[in-house]
């Protein structure tokens, strides 16, 4: 199957969730991840409906941003260099790593100077495996007093990177802790924060993700099919 094919199934496949869950069917924000793909694969899956695309390194991002058509929203998912904030600001509509408080001090910093306000996600790590970038739940709430004391950093929610698993319904609980804690927080108040967006849910989960309430999901490989890390 080619990437068109593959990105309408897994478009249908969410909607088939959304529509018995009786949620609207354009309730979750599908972002294809781009990364390591060339611009005509990009170029594919934009003809076949895609709106957001998504992408982890910096330079890659900035070498294809010159061929992507203005409409599409942008998405930076991969770990962010504080050294690389000044290349990237301004020129995504969403970070979905921010993992660091040097990373919002950063932000904030080169915000100011540029005035250009962030739109992040604030990501975290519940499942405590020690590989994956993230706060646990104390920490966040520390995070959120930063966030309340800046200008131009918005929080638009959370993400979360689940650990892999052959049977998805093994991490169901992931899912389902973020979705608790995205609506706790969604029922307080806070400055600079708006939880809009539960991204979570990649290839070989993102269907569990979306039963559990996430309204964005990650999708590369069940789309453009594997990655060539060769090719980096
Ligand atoms: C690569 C990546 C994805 C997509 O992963 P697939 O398994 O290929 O769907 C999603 N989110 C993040 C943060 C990634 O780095």
């Amino acid at each position: 199957m080619g990437i068109r094919e593959n990105f309408l199934e897994v478009k249908k496949s969410i909607e088939e969730v959304l529509t018995k869950q009786g949620r609207s069917k354009d309730d979750v924000t599908l972002v294809a991840v781009t990364k390591l793909h060339e611009i005509d694969e990009i170029m594919e899956v934009i003809d076949a409906g895609a709106t957001d695309i998504g992408e982890n390194k910096v330079q890659e991002l900035i070498k294809k941003l010159e061929y992507l058509p203005n409409s599409i929203q942008k998405h930076f998912q991969g770990t962010l260099q504080t050294n690389k904030v000044k290349d990237i600001i301004g020129k995504v509509s969403l970070i979905h790593s921010m993992d660091r408080i040097s990373l919002l001090k950063e932000l904030e910093k080169r915000g100011k100077k540029e005035n250009i306000v962030s739109n992040v996600l604030i990501q975290m790590n519940i499942s405590g495996e020690e590989t994956k970038h993230g706060w646990d739940e104390e920490e966040l709430e520390k995070t959120l007093d930063i966030v309340e004391q800046c200008n131009y950093v918005k929080v638009l929610g959370l993400m979360t990177m689940a650990p892999h698993a052959d049977n998805p319904d093994d991490i169901r609980w992931v899912f389902r802790n973020m979705k608790f804690l995205f609506d706790q927080l969604k029922d307080r108040s806070f400055k600079n924060v708006e939880m809009k967006y539960l991204s979570m849910g990649m290839s070989n989960d993102y269907l569990v993700a979306v039963e559990e309430g996430s309204n964005m999901v990650r999708v590369g490989t069940k789309i453009f099919g594997q990655r060539d890390y060769s090719k980096k």
